[in-house]
């Protein structure tokens, strides 16, 4: 691994228009499970049963109960790890541009990157589907489940279900950030869930060097990436930014 967080530095240090593509993988160190593999939320329920925007119409109380309330209770509870620090100080450091993330957890705002592009909306607010009202998650009442808006509608949270579109402006403008960086670091996706997963074959295609770091290999691994760091975010990305420091001192 130590020669594979030595390659990642070397490349990162020549970059000035890095972008970051990262999954569930990245959170797992902070708490949160991720859907897919070992410990994913995936072994214990099908997706297809709770995820799905059909699902959540046809019976919200028990998207509510199973799936909803779970996240909550997890995510209040979460803060970032190494590997979302990582990521804000490549930043700091004038390397890093951009998080394109498939999260939910609001986990690198909190790390401090202030450009995060979420394809799948963010947990931290819920809308009302009558009025579109929306309100902290934080503040919801879960007395009752569903949490009903003042004017009787059902509160939903501002994520994409499966099923459900990714906001264009999101996909557009992490199409043309994916065509213009110089480095992609893809960091614990399992990139199956497309369009995100096509991100990094859009970097490579454009002379990218594409960085994967991940405990497991992934579909990219081999084809579109250049290489894999293995190991997990946090313990790989505490090496890359000691090693970058020791190339790049402030
Ligand atoms: P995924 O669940 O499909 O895959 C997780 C990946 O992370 C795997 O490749 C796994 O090998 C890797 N991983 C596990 N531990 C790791 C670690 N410590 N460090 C680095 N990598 C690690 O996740 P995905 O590809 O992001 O895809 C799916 C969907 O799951 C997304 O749509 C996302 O919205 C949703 N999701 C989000 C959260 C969150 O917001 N934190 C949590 C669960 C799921
Ligand atoms: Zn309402």
């Amino acid at each position: 691994m130590q020669e594979s967080i030595q390659r990642a530095a070397k490349d990162l240090a020549g970059a000035e228009n890095a972008v970051a593509l990262t999954g569930a993988g990245i959170s797992v160190e902070s708490g949160i499970p991720p859907f897919r593999g070992k410990g994913g939320i995936w072994e214990k329920i099908d997706p297809m049963e709770y995820a799905t925007i059909e699902a959540f119409m046809a019976d919200p109380v028990k998207v509510w109960n199973v799936l909803i309330k779970e996240m909550k209770t997890i995510i209040d509870q979460a803060a970032p790890n190494e590997g979302h620090k990582g990521l804000a100080r490549l930043a700091e450091m004038g390397i890093l541009t951009t998080v394109i993330t498939q999260n939910v957890d609001g986990l690198h705002q909190l790390a401090g990157n202030a450009d995060v592009i979420e394809f799948h909306g963010n947990f931290a607010w819920h809308r009302c589907m009558a009025c579109d009202a929306r309100l902290e998650t934080g503040k919801i009442d879960l007395s009752r489940i569903p949490p009903q808006c003042p004017c009787g509608g059902i509160y939903r949270p501002e994520v994409i279900f499966f099923g459900e579109s990714i906001p264009p402006e999101a996909l557009t403008r992490s199409r043309k950030l994916s065509v213009q960086c110089d480095v992609m670091l893809v960091v614990g996706t399992s990139a199956t869930v497309h369009p995100a997963a096509y991100m990094p074959v859009i970097a490579k295609r454009n002379g990218a060097v594409v960085i994967e770091i991940n405990p497991e290999p992934s579909p990219l691994t081999g084809s579109v990436s250049d290489y894999l760091v293995r190991g997990n975010a946090g313990e790989v990305m505490t090496g890359i930014i000691a090693e970058l420091e020791r190339l790049r001192p402030a």
